[in-house]
């Protein structure tokens, strides 16, 4: 299978821990240059210091940006791609915070769109002239299985992701002629930071100890755990591949059967 990224560049946003920096690691495993971009410059360096090199000219850099300023990550990433193309774009960030959507704030609403909506179209549109000039891209969006199945408790992480995979499926159709792709991975319960906060608020809301909430959580998942971080990265991977070059515009959950749509 054709998965070599040697001489691709790649960015892959909140790298810092979690699913992004396993994405980070994987594209690096497969020959790619990798900027990791998060908000903390200490992590980042040390991550991209530590990143995999499979070959003498393979280079890996970091950019220390906030998501959530727009403008100001726009003329961030057009340095960046002014230096050195971005080939491969991963989009992730991190997600929204809890609650039923009926009492949910308008500031709320506004603060996931910028962070996830907003932020996907900026990098998108900062890459894309990069990318056509290379008649060559891929862009994979971290979204959730909520996209399939609104999950109840996250009202506005719900509405955004949705927002986000239709944004996703129009740019799809947009540029696959140029040899661009687009496409969402859709993780279910995967061993993150974020992971461990959501089962910590669960515990302390219902009373059960954290295990038990764990437990509770796995049971409900057919392959019976949560996913590895590296799990989730390898199909994101795959999909960031020239092997993955006729799919497009598609929702790839990685979510160990949880998922119980088509
Ligand atoms: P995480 O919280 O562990 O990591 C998120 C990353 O994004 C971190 O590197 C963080 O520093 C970075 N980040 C957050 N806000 C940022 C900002 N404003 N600017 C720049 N960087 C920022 O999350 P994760 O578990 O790795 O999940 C990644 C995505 O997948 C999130 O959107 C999450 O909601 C979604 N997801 C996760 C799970 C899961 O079980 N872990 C399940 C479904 C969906």
């Amino acid at each position: 299978m054709r998965l070599d990224l040697t001489g691709r560049h790649a960015l892959v946003c909140g790298a810092s821990q979690g699913i992004g920096r396993a994405c980070a690691i994987e594209l690096a495993l497969l020959g790619a240059d990798v900027t990791v971009l998060a908000r903390r410059a200490d992590v980042l360096a040390a991550l991209a210091n530590e990143l995999p090199r499979s070959h003498a000219a393979q280079r890996h850099g970091f950019l220390v940006a906030d998501v959530a300023d727009t403008e100001t990550l726009r003329r961030q990433v057009d340095g960046l791609v002014a230096a050195h193309p971005v080939h491969i774009l991963i989009n992730n960030s991190g997600g929204p915070p809890p609650g039923d959507i009926a009492t949910a704030e308008p500031a709320t609403f506004l603060d996931a769109y910028r962070r996830h909506l907003l932020a996907n179209h900026t990098l998108a549109q900062a890459v894309l002239p990069g990318m056509r000039a290379a008649g060559w891209g891929r862009i994979v969006n971290i979204i959730s299985t909520s996209v399939k199945e609104p999950i109840a408790g996250i009202g506005v992480s719900n509405a955004t992701r949705g927002a986000v995979a239709n944004w996703a499926k129009t740019l799809a159709g947009e540029v696959a002629a140029d040899g661009i792709t687009v496409n969402n991975v859709l993780p279910g319960s995967t061993d993150t930071p974020r992971i461990a906060q959501i089962v910590a608020a669960k515990a302390q809301t219902s009373g059960r100890s954290m295990h038990d909430v764990q437990q509770a959580m796995a049971s409900a998942i057919p392959i019976g755990r949560f996913a590895d971080p590296a799990e989730t990265a390898a199909a994101v991977a795959f999909l960031a591949s020239p092997a993955a070059s006729y799919i497009t515009g598609i929702n790839l959950p990685v979510d160990g059967g949880r998922t119980r749509s088509l």
